[in-house]
């Protein structure tokens, strides 16, 4: 992160992407694919672990424009568990070696949290999928070389039924990539919108089975959310951190302004959620690793984490006065940058709904 990520950092944030020398960077140090088989180019260990370490050190530089995380803790797993062994010998090398970015879109101009509403669709033609629709708010959308699509490839069955994951390769006739989206926060990443005219997928391009994508998202939503739970609570200690060197050097009517009882009890119960959120997620964590987190659990971490992060955030750049506001300050970014949390990954309304119907309501 110092070497190759913070110098860099805001004029990534300025340009509105990251270089993608730092994706070949991280590359060789082995922190992509790090779950991958080494003959594949990874690192040939499976432990959710090593990618938490990861998201929480990213979170700890600030270095929010990095999509490592989407890369390792949410396609990895796709292409690891539904890719085939000829998928993964074309793609897994280049994306352990940071020169193959992925991304994944689900989202579209008409469907978010209502998955089925997904208008994208792809028909059968010979040994090919013809592809067509649009998809915005894609994370490494413009970098991605690689984009797992999801798209309606039954017509006649409704709702959820009827999807599937199309690996869409950069360079692919009729794949257009639209703006890089400006957004309140994550300066550094981009994230776009991405056109399908008449693109014809390969039909060794389909990643999981077909008409069953969404049970394919389904499997692996847990860990996206988890991944965003982790960060999240990276993100409380960091700008706790942060706030407590600056409560207790910054003096008003005499004294340190963290020694007011007002804002001591206040830090002291931030910090005491951020413990009891730290201990959810590691236990969340130890659950994933024997394969027993449930999606009611991911869900719960999912929401509550990030929502404590915003009020975690929110708490400390007050606590900085104006100094708060001014965006040289780290917490000014911290505040902006973990707003999204609690939208995307499925929102936090969403995270609700799932754990009620896992009470049975
Ligand atoms: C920076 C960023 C990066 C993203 N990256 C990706 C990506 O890489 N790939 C991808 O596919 N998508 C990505 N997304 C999209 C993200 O997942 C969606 O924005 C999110 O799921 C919400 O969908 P929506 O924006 O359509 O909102 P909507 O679904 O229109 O929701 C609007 C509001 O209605 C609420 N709502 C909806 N349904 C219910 C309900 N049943 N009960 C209560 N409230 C409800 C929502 O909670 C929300 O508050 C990203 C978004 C952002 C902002």
């Amino acid at each position: 992160m110092e070497r190759h990520v913070t110098p860099h950092h805001a004029a990534w944030e300025k340009a509105g992407i990251v270089d993608r020398d730092v994706w070949v960077a991280a590359g060789k140090q082995g922190l992509l694919g790090m779950d991958v088989p080494e003959e594949l180019g990874g690192g040939g260990v499976a432990d959710f672990r090593y990618n938490t370490v990861l998201d929480e050190e990213i979170t700890r530089a600030g270095a929010t424009g990095l999509g490592f995380g989407l890369h390792n803790d949410i396609i990895a797993p796709y292409l690891l568990s539904l890719g085939t062994e000829e998928q993964q010998r074309r793609w897994l090398p280049g994306f352990c070696s940071g020169e193959l970015i992925t991304a994944i879109a689900m989202s579209e101009p008409g469907a978010g949290s209502d998955l089925q509403r997904l208008r994208t669709h792809a028909r059968r033609d010979g040994t090919d999928w013809v592809l067509s629709g649009s998809k915005t708010f894609i994370t490494n959308g413009i970098n991605a070389d690689l984009v797992l699509v999801v798209a309606r490839t039954d017509p006649d069955a409704d709702g959820a039924r009827g999807l599937s994951l199309l690996a869409v390769e950069r360079g692919m006739a009729g794949f257009e990539r639209g703006r890089n989206l400006e957004k309140v926060g994550l300066k550094a990443q981009d994230t776009a919108e991405l056109f399908f005219d008449e693109v014809r997928v390969p039909a060794g391009n389909l990643v999981g089975e077909e008409g069953r994508g969404f049970v394919h998202l389904m499997e692996n939503l847990p860990q996206e959310r988890l991944s965003i739970a982790v960060v999240a609570v990276a993100a409380c200690e960091r700008v706790l951190e942060l706030t407590l060197d600056y409560v207790k050097s910054r003096q008003a009517f005499g004294r340190p302004i963290g020694s007011f009882q007002a804002n001591r009890f206040l830090l002291a119960e931030l910090s005491t959620e951020t413990t009891v959120a730290r201990t959810f997620v590691d236990e969340c964590v130890r659950q994933h690793m024997v394969g027993r987190l449930s999606v009611s659990d991911a869900a719960m971490a999912k929401w509550w984490t990030t929502d404590l992060q915003n009020k975690v955030a929110d708490s400390c750049l007050q606590l900085h006065g104006g100094y708060g506001y001014m965006t040289e300050y780290p917490v000014s970014k911290a505040w902006l940058d973990g707003r999204v949390q609690a939208i995307y990954g499925g929102t936090n309304e969403i995270m609700k709904e799932i754990v009620g119907r896992g009470l049975g309501l």
